[in-house]
């Protein structure tokens, strides 16, 4: 089926269409545009217009989730592991639509789009141990009173509504696939809502896996353009996942409908993430290069557009200046520029509106910390510096480990860190706890039990704790990258939100139930059950 129509408004752009109720249907107006942001030409156009989105809702919730949940955990595991297959057969045409519509260089697009394939794969394989099972189990029956044979168990049964998945412009791909595996294996519809900015690549994806016939009519449905009223009509039964800015994520979460309803919510927000460099580690240690390599990777990896970047260096006092050459040393070999380009490293920002929201940012960051490194005379290469969304790295760095309160109020969403001194390791965790509930934070040092200490004192404040010792420096998967088999969320300001973690992730897709009953019903329940846990 054609995703795209002939544009109304002149120009080669195409005009994403979305699948709701069971049909690509276009707006009634053109929309957003969606822009290649090294050239700043218009790629696409996304518009919701119109749309009706409560018949859309239900019929994912009557079409689509009746028929999901007749079929086992392994049999959905099985269509996700065909989705997979079905995604990687089209990787380049993938990479190619992340470099137009996203400025990604093939080491980002890897990211974004091997990273929801792998997921993918993930749950496919890991879904199938579930087998034949249509409910969870967590624990076994246990006795509740004097007469044995009344027992209890706790069960969980797969929601019958639809799932409501909004994301973030930075992982159109990843973001899309990593909530779509779960809640498909758990047997709930998805409605996904990629954001508008980078739309192109989530719709691309989605037409494909339609077009192949692989998941039951209503399993899967993409809006593209504006959420419009799309929560008004969510009712008991529905969850929402969202991905995106803390402000955002509060105004979803504010919802009235959602409020009224008790929508079950997860938020995954923004992040001040730290890097934090032991106070034993001295610049001739494998530790020392290690950490600022992983800062300088962060920093450039998808033009620093990821949740989990490192945005606060958190480094003693004494290794200061040393830890900022090395971070300067790196730095300067980072080539800007088309990402077509071979050579260049780091992309554009999304669009426009990004680089400046950067840059204002980075004068924000300015008021209370002083350039380490802002190249003057900047020039991408390849590409015009007006019309696309270049910006060089910038490294900021704080006079002491007071007086600096912007770093922990401001996430500068692009290539961007500040180094921030510390005198002692207390002064270092209670630095690190300062960004108010962090996705991620990473810990480089030659000793393992100030690495454990590190780990439990951050515990609270953090959803992932990287700790590296020179024995795994060159063998972890990175501080910024979400594994499928981890937890991905963080608590306060990173939304308190939970993904991911194997099949952990499938119990918000899932009601809880405490069954009562005697042994024999309780039998009749478990037989259908699997332990996610096994
Ligand atoms: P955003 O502006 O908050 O948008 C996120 C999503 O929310 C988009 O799909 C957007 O749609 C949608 N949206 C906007 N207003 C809405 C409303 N009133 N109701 C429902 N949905 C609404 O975020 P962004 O600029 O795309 O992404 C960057 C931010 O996301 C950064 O702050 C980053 O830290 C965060 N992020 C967090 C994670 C994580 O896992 N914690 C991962 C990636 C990014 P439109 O695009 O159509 O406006």
């Amino acid at each position: 089926m054609a995703t795209t129509v002939e544009n109304s408004v002149g120009s080669e752009a195409k005009v994403l269409q979305s699948y709701v109720s069971g049909k690509w249907q276009a707006g009634s107006d053109p929309g957003a545009a969606l822009v290649n942001p090294t050239t700043g030409d218009t790629v696409a156009w996304a518009s919701s217009k119109g749309l009706d989105l409560k018949a859309a809702l239900e019929y994912s919730r009557n079409v689509g989730g009746p028929d999901l949940r007749k079929l086992t955990y392994a049999q959905r595991a099985e269509l996700l592991g065909e989705i997979a297959d079905t995604l990687a057969a089209r990787r380049d045409e993938w990479f190619e639509i992340a470099r137009r519509n996203s400025g990604n260089t093939k080491a980002d697009a890897a990211i974004d789009v091997d990273g929801s394939i792998g997921t993918l794969k993930y749950f496919a394989k890991i879904g199938a141990k579930l087998g034949d099972a249509h409910l969870l189990r967590e624990g076994s029956p246990m006795r509740l009173a004097r007469d044995q044979n009344f027992q209890g168990l706790h069960v969980g049964v797969p929601l019958d509504g639809v799932a409501v998945h909004i994301n973030a412009y930075n992982f159109p791909a990843w973001g899309l696939w990593e909530k779509a595996a779960v809640s498909l294996l758990a047997g709930v519809p998805v409605m996904s809502k990629p954001a508008t900015a980078t739309a192109w690549l989530a719709q691309e994806m989605v037409s494909a896996v339609i077009e192949a016939g692989l998941l039951p009519p209503g399993a899967l449905s993409i809006l593209c353009g504006s959420p419009n009223d799309l929560l008004d009509y969510l009712r008991l039964g529905d969850v929402v996942a969202f991905t995106g800015s803390a402000d955002t994520g509060e105004t979803v979460r504010q919802h009235a409908r959602v409020r009224q309803q008790n929508i079950r919510v997860n938020i995954e927000a923004d992040s001040l993430n730290a890097a934090l460099l032991g106070p034993d580690v001295s610049p001739d240690s494998p530790a020392f290069a290690f950490f600022a390599r992983e800062v300088v990777r962060e920093m450039s990896s998808k033009t620093g557009q990821k949740c989990t970047a490192i945005r606060r260096v958190l480094v003693p006092a004494d290794q200061a200046e040393s830890a900022t050459e090395a971070i300067i040393a790196a730095l300067q070999k980072i080539v800007v520029g088309d990402p077509g380009n071979a050579l260049v490293n780091m992309g554009p920002l999304v669009n426009l509106s990004q680089r400046g929201t950067v840059e204002e940012g980075i004068r924000e960051l300015n008021t209370q910390a002083e350039f380490a490194y802002w190249p003057e005379n900047f020039t991408p290469v390849d590409a015009d510096a007006k019309k696309g969304a270049f910006v060089p790295p910038a490294l900021l760095k704080t006079r002491s480990a007071t007086g600096a309160d912007i770093v922990n109020r401001v996430e500068v969403f692009g290539p961007v860190a500040t180094l921030i001194p510390y005198h002692d390791k207390e002064n270092a965790f209670e630095l690190a706890r300062q960004g108010g509930g962090s996705l991620a934070a990473s810990v480089f040092s030659s000793d393992t039990a100030f690495l454990a200490e590190a780990g439990i004192a951050l515990g609270t404040s953090h959803g992932r704790l990287l700790l590296v010792d020179p024995a795994i420096g060159d063998s972890h998967t990175g501080h910024g990258i979400v594994l499928p088999s981890c937890l991905h969320g963080g608590p306060g300001r990173a939304g308190g939100g939970e993904e991911l973690g194997g099949l952990h992730g499938l119990w918000f897709y899932h009601e809880r139930v405490a069954m009562q009953g005697s042994v024999a019903t309780l039998a009749a329940i478990n037989e259908k059950a699997a332990d996610p846990t096994a």
